[in-house]
């Protein structure tokens, strides 16, 4: 079994709320490596690149304007995570999509508790603070559109070491 790498941002809602530093530690704090890492203010051409037509199949097409607006509303952080299961492990961490509904101890259910609802219902976006990756076939197009080879490093953590039997 492979490790595997996942895209995370930090929504600009989560840089302006000072939780950038909560968040990472979130990570951390379960042993996800951060290999990649910087804060970026994207444009409309990039947020378009991020923020596929996907979502609009999924969600319709004002959803996916009104996100690609939310995106570049200010700077984000972005990191590559990677690790065992790291793109669902991330998503647990990270919580449900509509922070009312996701669980206390997730990013989501901690830091926000909007609903869809409510959101929808006033015209806002969903502000829940983070990006992750939603699977393989995600994670695959999001880690190169937002990380050069050059801007990703391969280095061993404790948790390398104690948990996973990397002695090198
Ligand atoms: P995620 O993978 O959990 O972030 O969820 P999705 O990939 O399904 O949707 C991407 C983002 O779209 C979410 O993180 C929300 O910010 C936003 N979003 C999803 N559904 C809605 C909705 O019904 N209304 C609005 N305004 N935003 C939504
Ligand atoms: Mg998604």
């Amino acid at each position: 079994m492979e490790k595997e790498r996942t895209l995370v941002l930090v929504k600009p809602d989560g840089v302006v709320r000072n939780l950038i530093g909560k968040i990472i530690t979130r990570f951390e704090d379960a042993g996800l490596k951060i290999i990649g890492m910087k804060m970026v203010w994207v444009n409309e051409n990039f947020a378009k690149k991020h923020y596929r037509e996907d979502i609009a199949t999924k969600h319709g097409e004002k959803v996916r304007n009104d996100l690609i607006k939310y995106i570049g509303e200010g700077p984000v952080v972005a990191m590559v995570l990677e690790g065992v299961d790291a793109i669902k492990v991330t998503r647990k961490i990270v919580g449900s999509t509509y922070p009312n509904d996701a669980q206390p101890g997730t990013i989501r259910g901690d830091f926000a508790h909007i609903s869809k609802d409510y959101a929808n219902s006033k015209e806002l976006s969903v502000k829940n603070l983070i990006h992750a990756s939603g699977n393989e076939e995600d994670a695959k197009i999001e880690v190169p559109l937002w990380f050069n080879k050059d801007e990703m490093h391969s280095y061993k953590t404790v948790h390398d070491m104690v948990c996973f039997g990397e002695f090198k």
